[in-house]
């Protein structure tokens, strides 16, 4: 993703280009820099031609996101060369491979790592204004307050902690991010005021692992806690829970889920696999037994429950009987949302020294198999929407429909921004639709990844 916003044209020093990679914890990352740098004076130029100086923050978590934060660097290396702005590069990269950063690419200013962004202005400015009193550390509550959202107008993520101490085997967040560290409930509750304040409606509670929000602060979870206190605060409409760990469900939460009417019947919840071998050598805490009973009781206490979940296919030791298991979970519970993922042999982490680990080819065909079967229960279940009503929240005008006609893009509850698939409006009578504003849609299409609706004009 590129953040780009035209305010002048002028080629000055502060003239900031930004390229904000991976997650959308790191976009939040990307969006409090973004607030440091605007109080110092710098502004968002969408043309690397005008950059007085440029922030790359990468992502590092995989093979794959490596070689594109490489891409990147080396695209904007190449025009630094001939334009000599300022180059910082921020990120879980450069936490993973900061030194080889160094040496592949000389002509990088300032390199900070997750834990340092409290230094961007001072990397920015080269150190020559900067004086330690006018920064706002990483994790201070006014540091997230000063944040420059990306997203649209109508809504935004929240992000409840940052860490991780789960360590499942497959994964380098752990060593990259540090521990589990969650944010004050007040200074959450401020952060969610101030965005509804400006307008927004929907906020997306994220963390790695945001079911075990509070564990650290309060000495037990509180995610129940911090949802009652979000559904009070005015002007925001729908609460969505994204990152959840299926072995950090209790009944609190769920409780809490059900008493808040805020919050949606959406849950976000990577089960990576099924088959109980793999989700003991992936070190996932949960077995196979234990993730069909919380995915049971969820549907049965969640009325219109949507489950988005991820899978990892071609974990070592997974055999074909296995991946069939895993074929046959996904056709009986029929989550709305799957996104699968090739397993990725991740230097450092235990489970790239584990025995039969799966050729690239296999995994690629399980993954475009697994895919398939979902697309076809995706399909059959958006048709099944369709002449239903649906609330749609409004994003704006948009030319990217499946047909034409649909002039304007929104989600519904059962579409978490960025990542699920959208609802694309046409109004009978032309009436222009503002983003934030929520409308009643007539489903008249229903696709694998979208829907298209007309706005009852009556409801
Ligand atoms: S829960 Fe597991 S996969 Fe997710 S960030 Fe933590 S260690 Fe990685």
């Amino acid at each position: 993703m590129k953040i780009t916003r035209r305010l002048h044209r002028r080629p000055d020093p502060r003239a900031l280009y930004v390229i904000s990679l991976g997650c959308p914890k790191n976009r939040v990352d990307t969006e409090c820099m973004l607030g440091e740098l605007h109080a110092a004076g710098y502004y968002l130029t969408d043309a690397l031609t005008e950059a007085g100086c440029v922030l790359i923050n990468t992502c590092g978590f995989l093979g794959a996101a490596v070689q594109e934060a490489y891409g990147e660097i080396e695209e904007v290396v190449r025009a630094k060369r001939r334009a000599g702005f300022r180059l910082v590069v921020t990120g879980c990269l450069v936490e993973r491979l900061g030194e080889q950063l160094r040496q592949d690419f000389p002509e990088i200013d300032a390199l900070l790592g997750v834990r340092t962004y409290a230094d961007i202005r001072a990397a920015m400015d080269g150190a020559r204004h900067e004086t330690p009193a006018e920064l706002t550390a990483a994790g201070d509550a006014r540091y997230y307050l000063r944040r420059t959202p990306t997203t649209g107008p109508a809504w935004t993520y929240l992000r409840v902690a940052d860490g991780c101490e789960n360590r499942c085997t497959y994964c380098t967040i752990p060593d990259i991010r540090g521990a589990f560290r969650s944010r004050p409930l007040e200074d959450l509750l401020e952060e969610a005021r101030a965005f509804a304040a400006r307008g927004v409606k929907e906020l997306n509670l994220i963390a790695q692992d945001t079911t075990r929000y509070g564990d650290d602060l309060y000495g037990r979870r509180s995610l129940d806690r911090l949802l009652d206190a979000l559904n009070a605060v005015a002007g925001v409409r729908w609460i969505r829970l994204l990152y959840t760990h299926p072995a950090h469900y209790d009944d609190a939460l769920i409780a809490a889920m059900t008493r808040n009417e805020k919050v949606v019947p959406y849950l976000d919840i990577p089960l990576q696999h099924i088959a109980d071998p793999l989700l003991r050598a992936m070190h996932r805490r949960v077995t196979k037994a234990e993730t069909v009973a919380l995915l049971e009781t969820l549907r049965e206490r969640l009325p219109g429950l949507v489950l988005r979940t991820t899978f990892i296919v071609g974990f070592p030791g997974e055999t074909e009987a296995m991946f069939q298991e895993l074929l046959d979970f996904i056709e009986a519970f029929r989550f709305e949302r799957v996104g699968a993922f090739a397993y990725s042999r991740e230097p450092g982490t235990p489970a790239a020294d584990l025995p039969d680990q799966v050729p690239d080819a296999v995994k690629r065909e399980r993954v475009d198999r697994l895919m398939r079967r979902q697309q076809r229960i995706a399909l059959e279940q958006h048709r099944a929407r369709q002449h239903r009503r649906l609330e749609v929240l409004v994003e704006g005008p948009t030319d990217a429909a499946p047909r034409r006609g649909y002039p304007y893009a929104g989600r519904s509850y059962a579409d978490a921004p960025d990542i699920d698939g959208q609802v694309f409006l046409r109004t009978p009578d032309q009436t222009p639709l503002q983003p934030g504003q929520f409308v009643t849609a007539r489903i008249e299409h229903g696709y694998a990844y979208d829907l298209c609706g007309v706005v009852d004009a009556s409801a």
